[in-house]
């Protein structure tokens, strides 16, 4: 485990994670909607090539936590059975996110 998300504020790109050392990361709808980690989107659970999504502008319409370890969002297009762990938020948002 490295960083709980502590709270999760509605932005206009789309969603703020706001995590217990202080740090927030800014993620858009399209961003996630992209790197689904789920079954039906990475086939091959993590190997190779994740299926292509359309490249389309997603938004976030809701996200859930799940216990206390995850997120489950649902996205414009009706996408919901990605189940985005803390951890790999946090890999995202080292990575490829906007850590500030
Ligand atoms: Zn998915």
């Amino acid at each position: 485990m490295y960083q709980q998300v502590k709270s999760i504020e509605r932005v206009e790109a789309g969603i703020r994670l706001h995590w217990q050392d202080g740090k927030s990361t800014d993620f858009s709808g399209t961003f996630l909607r992209k790197r689904c980690p789920c079954a039906v989107c990475r086939p091959t659970a993590g190997h190779g090539e994740p299926k292509p999504i359309p490249n389309l502008n997603y938004q976030i319409k809701a996200a859930h936590p799940v216990g206390w370890y995850a997120l489950q969002f649902v996205f414009s297009d009706g996408h919901d059975t990605g189940i985005y762990t803390y951890d790999y938020l946090w890999e995202l948002a080292r990575g490829e996110g906007s850590l500030s």
